[in-house]
């Protein structure tokens, strides 16, 4: 091949404060234990997976998929209590993220969000000409609910945006956190509960009283099917409508439809496992913090932030990949997440392995 091109006058197409944002990226290798993009250590039941893939080979795949997917819309719609008509399906939430955001968001408009957060958020912002405003959590992550509400205030944000259990602190909102933010602002609030089954409050219950709330949920988490790509949105069916103008027609492929609607039907799958995967949480919590050497924050999600004291955080995450087989987050280039590596909670045998492995590691220093 002959080399490429020069493309320095092709990337002066490209907006400023696009290039100026760092790429959305993931290294990764294949280690034994994968704890670092906190997918369900467990696949759909085998059984389960036959009879999806028995339900797709029957399917016309000559033809579009339905253009609104109206009976797996009515099964999310009865999951949360909502209208089929304010549910909008996604290849993934990140997908709904993108469209609630190019939808509302005018150059220069501001978006308020919690930092360290998920950073698709800024990323996205960049994309549409809006201006990111980060606001801190306050003591060991916890949201600041107030910070939040004068930020938005004083920047008349457009849109906040609040992931709760927050990736990756694990923080989740206060009870009455997001109310609070809709009743002291007029900006759209999304709040993106992808980590919810997992713990802390839900602003679900808010919808029918707020026109200006959407919420996101994904199935790449709790549900086990992050491969096949699914999440949804809820808001109300006049604001669906129009983040929906923002979402290519047919984004969800027929076999992902499919899928996400017999994984529904199972709920008793997800559940047990979710409880399985909250109990495993909570004993690494604790076992963690009777190490010296580490600072282990809260998490109501099914990942878990340490703080490595003793021993910098790379050298903690090169040892675990090359001596143990494990693999995490090393989170620790964000300002605020110095020394810092993110855990995502697998089996109950994997999270036995981080914990020896940690401890072999901090005694070694
Ligand atoms: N929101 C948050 C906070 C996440 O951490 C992730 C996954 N990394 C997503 C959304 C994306 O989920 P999906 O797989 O549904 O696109």
């Amino acid at each position: 091949m002959r080399p490429p091109a020069d493309p320095a006058a092709a990337l002066n197409l490209i907006k400023p404060s696009v290039r100026h944002q760092p790429p959305y990226t993931l290294r990764a290798p294949r280690p034994r234990r994968k704890l670092n993009q906190n997918e369900s250590p467990y696949d759909v039941p085998l059984e389960l997976k036959r009879e999806i893939l028995a339900r797709v080979a029957d399917a016309a795949w000559h033809r579009y998929p339905d253009f609104t997917p109206a009976p797996l819309l009515e099964a999310l719609a009865a999951r949360h209590e909502w209208t089929a008509d304010g549910v909008l399906v996604g290849n993934g939430s990140n997908e709904l993220i993108q469209a609630s955001l190019a939808v509302s968001l005018d150059a220069g408009d501001r978006v308020v969000a919690p930092t360290p957060t998920f950073s698709l958020y800024r990323l996205l912002t960049a994309v549409f000409g809006g201006c990111y405003v980060p606001v801190a959590f306050g003591r060991d992550f916890r949201y600041d609910v107030d910070a939040l509400i004068e930020a938005a205030v004083r920047e008349r944000a457009k849109v906040v945006v609040l992931n709760s259990p927050n990736n990756p602190t694990g923080s989740a909102l206060p009870a009455d956190g997001v109310e609070r933010i809709l009743a002291a602002t007029d900006a759209l609030v999304v709040c993106d509960e992808a980590y919810q089954d997992f713990g802390g409050p839900t602003a679900v219950g808010l919808l029918a009283a707020s026109p200006r709330l959407v919420v996101l949920r994904t199935f790449s988490k709790a549900f086990g099917l992050a491969g096949l790509r699914f999440g949804y949105a809820l808001a109300h069916p006049a604001v669906a409508r129009e983040i929906a103008k923002a979402k290519l027609p047919y984004n969800v492929n027929l076999a992902t439809l499919i899928a996400a609607g017999l994984v529904l039907e199972h709920a008793e799958v997800r559940d047990a496992r979710v409880r399985e995967i909250v109990a495993t949480r909570d004993r690494t919590l604790e076992r963690l913090r009777r190490l010296d050497g580490l600072v282990v924050y809260p998490s109501a999600a099914n990942f878990i932030l340490i703080r490595c004291v003793a021993r910098p955080a790379h050298e903690v995450f090169r040892l675990l990949l090359d001596d143990h087989g494990i693999l995490v987050r090393d989170v620790s280039s964000a300002p605020e997440l110095q020394e810092c590596l993110r855990i995502s909670v697998g089996t109950e045998e994997d999270m036995d392995a981080v914990a020896a492995a940690l401890e072999e590691i901090l005694r070694e220093r």
